[in-house]
């Protein structure tokens, strides 16, 4: 069974013990992701791997799953999506340091001991949701008793509008 991940890592311990982590998280306690979702229900699965390189640099390599609840974009009913994602990442202690990180790296920074597990896969899910989704099926908007075939009319005149203004500025 999967539990629930805790809320904070200790960074002074898990690199060094290599901890590998399942678990998951509500989406519930991701506030910056709300503003993404059509509402907050569901869970985000996340396995994390701790390590050191070689260059003692502090690794942690992820896997995220989850299943949100978006907007569509054409009709404005929510939208089921599929995310899966791996990343990996270095963490730093200042944003100083994580300037200096090789290009081919991505910091994470962490000021203090404590590692904020809802803020690192927050930021790691933002990352995965497409800017505008759409239902699969283009007929979405005819559930709403819309006619699509008129308003794209109505987009029409407004493309043609501005070529009729030219065109009498003309003669
Ligand atoms: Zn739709």
């Amino acid at each position: 069974m999967v539990g629930r991940l805790p809320e904070y890592l200790d960074i002074r311990k898990v690199f060094l013990q290599q901890k590998e982590i399942s678990g998951v998280i509500d989406l519930a306690n991701l506030t910056r992701l709300k503003g993404v979702l059509s509402d907050n229900i569901g869970k985000t699965q996340i396995d994390l791997v701790f390590s050191l390189n070689d260059a003692k640099q502090r690794l942690i390599r992820g896997s995220i799953r989850a299943r949100l609840n978006v907007l569509c974009q054409r009709c404005l009913e929510s939208l089921e999506i599929s995310i899966e994602d791996e990343f990996s990442l270095v963490v730093v202690d200042s944003e100083e340091s994580a300037t200096k990180l090789d290009d081919s790296l991505d910091p994470w920074v962490c000021v203090d001991h404590k590692l904020g597990l809802a803020g690192l896969v927050e930021e790691q899910l933002i990352l995965c949701v497409p800017i505008v989704n759409y239902h699969q099926d283009p007929k979405c908007v005819e559930s709403l008793g819309y006619d699509p075939a008129s308003s794209e009319e109505l987009i029409d005149e407004k493309v043609q509008n501005p070529f009729a203004v030219l065109q009498k500025l003309k003669t």
